[in-house]
């Protein structure tokens, strides 16, 4: 049943809740019934802060059906501060601007639309954090200049 389902996910999505080994200190996510790095069965909720970098990305053209009005969009590889890598869409940004170890922070938005019954789910992606100040050699927020095609069809780029 697709209600229970993305309620028994809500967590997860909104939250970034993981799991942290009671034992070794490890955090996890998604979350493990069993520590992979010691065996130990002593697992707490942790919920992650959602920062972290740019691990890898590749920019998706052909989407799954039933997705094909999202694309492209870009999928990235996100290794949290806390340490595990999430994959999730990431998003405000043209995807020519994504370098990897770049900083991203998560955000909750709309994740698809189910067809039918009109179901709505949203979760976490990820973006570049917005700044108030500027510095730390960040770019600034900022209209994209009218000469710059935004359509234009970007090479696909996988970075490992
Ligand atoms: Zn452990």
């Amino acid at each position: 049943m697709e209600l229970a389902r993305n309620w028994r996910l809500k967590q997860q999505r909104y939250r970034l809740e993981g799991a942290q080994c009671a034992h070794c200190r490890q955090r996890f996510f998604p979350p493990r019934p069993v520590c992979p790095e010691c065996g130990g069965r002593d697992m707490r909720p942790y919920t992650f802060k959602g920062r972290g970098k740019l691990y890898s990305y590749s920019t998706v053209y052909q989407a799954p059906q039933g997705f094909e009005s999202y694309a492209p969009y870009v999928v990235g590889l996100v290794g949290l501060e806390e340490g595990p890598l999430v994959t999730a869409q990431v998003c405000d940004v043209d995807p020519s601007e994504l370098r990897v170890g770049m900083p991203l922070e998560m955000v909750t938005r709309k994740l698809f639309e189910q067809g039918g019954d009109g179901l709505i789910v949203y979760g976490y992606k990820f973006r570049p954090p917005l700044r108030a100040g500027g510095g730390n050699g960040h770019r600034e927020v900022e209209e994209l200049p009218q000469t710059v095609p935004q359509a234009a069809p970007h090479k696909a780029v996988t970075v490992r």
